[in-house]
């Protein structure tokens, strides 16, 4: 790619960072961006910079949000005091697909993950923390994925949460292991909802 103008890999050099993207797709992305007319480019930026400027964590359960607090922690007929803890927003989606879930949730935006340097630190627990201190949540479901950071991130939830006087369950493992939540048909998830194991 050297032969390139520098702007042309600088933008390869951005794309590349995207997760799932080598270099090879950030190369096709480039050059497709390339052929786009100037509008549709605009519409991009501007687009990007919209969610940027409009999307925030919800202050309670961390879930996208154009407001403080998400259409999900501010509906009333959720029930208030069961709480489905996920690694990612978009794991929330996998559990509603499933229409088999009525509580609320709480998002780590994470998992711990030796391997790329996420510690128990690094983990965003400090708001699931003082929800349980609050005492509303009598039951915790957690639905981290059923793959080697997603267990170690559930046992250490499972220790956390353990002092408090709360139900917790982990989803029930009809899931296949070593996949990801977000991948899982709405069927056995819901199944592995249904038939969660009590951890406590
Ligand atoms: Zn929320």
């Amino acid at each position: 790619m050297s032969n390139f103008p520098k702007y042309f890999n600088e933008l390869v050099k951005s794309l590349s960072r995207f997760p799932g993207i080598g270099r090879r797709s950030a190369e096709r992305m480039a050059f497709y961006i390339l052929k786009m007319r100037s509008e549709e480019t605009k519409d991009l930026a501007r687009k990007i910079e919209e969610v940027q400027k409009h999307i925030r964590p919800c202050k309670l359960c961390n879930n996208f949000s154009t407001q403080d607090i998400c259409s999900l922690c501010g509906n009333p007929k959720r029930e208030k005091d069961i709480l489905c803890i996920v690694e990612e927003p978009k794991d929330i989606i996998a559990v509603e697909k499933t229409s088999r879930y009525n509580g609320l949730y709480y998002v780590l935006l994470g998992a711990l993950s030796p391997l790329e340097g996420v510690n128990e630190e690094n983990l965003n627990i400090s708001k699931l923390m003082q929800r349980l201190e609050e005492g509303e949540i009598k039951e915790v479901i957690i639905a981290t994925d059923p793959d080697n950071d997603g267990e170690l991130t559930a046992h250490f939830l499972i220790e956390k949460i353990s002092p408090y006087k709360v139900k917790i369950y982990r989803i029930a493992i009809g899931v296949p292991l070593g996949t990801q939540i977000e991948y899982i048909d709405s069927a056995t998830l819901g199944k592995a909802l249904l038939e969660r194991k009590a951890v406590t």
